[in-house]
């Protein structure tokens, strides 16, 4: 762990296991962060605010996240290793996973750099007389990031270094099952860059209650968090106690409507594609596809084929594009939700169990279910899994009502011949985000995060760095 500019062990020493989802075995430990480790982490991120120039010296924190992109292009390689080892990504699909991520150090350095922190907001009349008013962006202060593990280095850098580019200082909490994404991240910063003490802390941990510790601690201003919408209520409720700000990405449960002219040949193989890599562990995957009553037989076949030929298999051979569940707890409940489908008259058309020839690792084959009721267990709560459920639908008011049919609302995509028309539909879904034929609308540059139960605040673009910051408005003679 990273703590007050030193890496240390946890406090009693205890450690507990990483392991490798794709051979269940353990490779190794983690520190056991204390609820007394984290209260020191945040003492140093709060003196380190409060004493440091960190908040003041934008060109400082533009070497510092410079050095530290450096850095992290130096140890690429072992960066990659470490989140194949702990979450069983595809080294094939772990672009997004590492190189992506440090790409956007990069780009926040400069975003953060050339951001305007004064806005002049011109002469105000007051019973005073003329007020010249000026808006100043300042940092929030001291910023609890807390990660999930499907994307943890990527989740651990989007969190932190925008908040530790707009000023602020930082206590990382990754989420249990990978650790090491973090604990590296804190390494590096500690060993290869100018980041001053107390700046970033990372405390890694197998108990929950110090990832709690930290949205209740009054030191801490604000509490970033990605992660379960269960966990996003319990963080959002102790964080009301000293009334933190929160900036919340949760889970998601969304739509791919597919409109009767889309090119089904174009639209399904990706879609199918979409629900494997990562073996779907992703928070924006269109999991749910809505597909036309007069085209259901034919959408259904394509994406049959794709599920059923998708390379499955070992993390590092080259050209498997999905790998294990990350855990044996996660493949249960994708099991069990699967089964919940078929007892609410689901059909399975792909896939179902675990595949035949990798006995060992977490595996789940694709699977593609057809006639799912769309109110049933499995087409309401997120399954996290390489699944994809189908139900036809018969006009377009049907399908809009059954996407919007969620208390989840991060993304969804449309499929349709007319753009115009495919637009007008996801103007009318209910959530942060729409993806049309494909055209992901996730980027660094473009505000991305939920509405609903999907959370609150948004990541990226300038909307994501100046969640970051709060507004001092100041009044003065002009
Ligand atoms: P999780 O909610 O179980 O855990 C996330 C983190 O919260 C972990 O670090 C965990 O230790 C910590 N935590 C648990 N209980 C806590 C508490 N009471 N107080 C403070 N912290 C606590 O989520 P997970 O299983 O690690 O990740 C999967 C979830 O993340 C899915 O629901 C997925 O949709 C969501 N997710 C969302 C996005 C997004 O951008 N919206 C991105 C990735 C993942």
């Amino acid at each position: 762990m990273l703590i007050d500019g030193e890496l240390q062990v946890a406090a009693g020493g205890g450690r507990f296991d990483v392991v490798h989802p794709a051979t269940e075995k353990v490779v190794g430990q983690a520190a056991d962060g204390t609820v007394g480790d984290m209260e020191r982490a945040v003492g140093a991120a709060r003196r380190a605010f409060d004493t440091t120039d960190w908040a003041r010296d934008v060109e400082f924190r533009y070497h510092c996240l410079i050095q530290l992109a450096d850095a992290l292009e130096r140890h690429k390689e072992q960066l990659r290793r470490i989140v194949v080892t702990e979450v069983g990504c595809p080294v094939s699909v772990s672009r997004s996973q590492v190189d992506e991520p440090i790409d956007e150090v990069r780009h926040w350095a400069e975003h953060g750099r050339a951001f305007e922190y004064v806005a002049d907001n011109g002469v105000h009349d007051t019973p005073m007389g003329p007020a010249l008013r000026k808006i100043f962006y300042e940092p929030a202060g001291v910023v609890g990031a807390i990660t999930p593990w499907n994307v943890p280095f990527y989740l651990n850098i989007a969190e932190t270094v925008p908040a530790l580019m707009a000023g602020n200082t930082v206590v990382l909490k990754p989420a249990q099952l990978t650790p090491w994404s973090g604990s590296e991240l804190g390494r590096i910063v500690a060993e290869e860059t100018d980041i001053p003490a107390g700046v970033f802390n990372v405390v890694t941990s197998n108990a929950n209650e110090v990832g709690a510790a930290l949205s209740a601690d009054p030191r801490v201003d604000m509490i970033t968090f990605t992660g379960s919408t269960a966990t996003g209520r319990a963080i959002l409720a102790a964080a009301a106690a000293t009334v933190k700000k929160t900036l919340l990405e949760l889970g998601g449960k969304s739509a791919h409507i597919v409109l009767d002219d889309a090119d089904l040949s174009a639209s399904l193989p990706l879609a199918a594609m979409m629900a494997c890599v990562m073996s779907g562990q992703s928070c924006i995957l269109p999991s749910r596809i809505l597909l036309p009553r007069k085209r259901y037989d034919e959408g259904l076949a394509i994406l049959e084929t794709s599920m059923a030929n998708f390379p499955v298999g070992d993390p590092w051979t080259p050209g498997v594009m999905q790998g294990p569940q990350i855990s044996q707890t996660q493949r249960e409940k994708v099991f069990g939700l699967i089964q919940s489908g078929i007892d609410s008259g689901a059909r399975v058309v792909t896939g179902g169990s675990v595949p035949e020839n990798l006995p060992v690792g977490y595996y789940v084959q694709p699977t593609l279910l057809a006639d799912v009721d769309p109110n049933s267990r499995v087409a309401q709560e997120e399954i996290f899994g390489p699944v994809l459920t189908v139900t036809p639908y018969d006009t377009e008011d049907e399908a809009v009502a059954i996407a919007n049919n969620s208390i989840y609302g991060l993304s969804g995509e449309v499929s349709g011949a007319d753009v115009d028309r495919a637009l007008s539909v996801a103007r009318r879904m209910r959530t942060g985000n729409v993806t049309v034929n494909g055209r992901s609308h996730f980027g660094i540059r473009s505000p991305f995060g939920g509405i609903k139960q999907s959370g609150l605040g948004r990541r990226n673009g300038d909307e994501g760095f100046k969640e970051y910051l709060e507004s001092k408005t100041v009044g003065m003679p002009a």
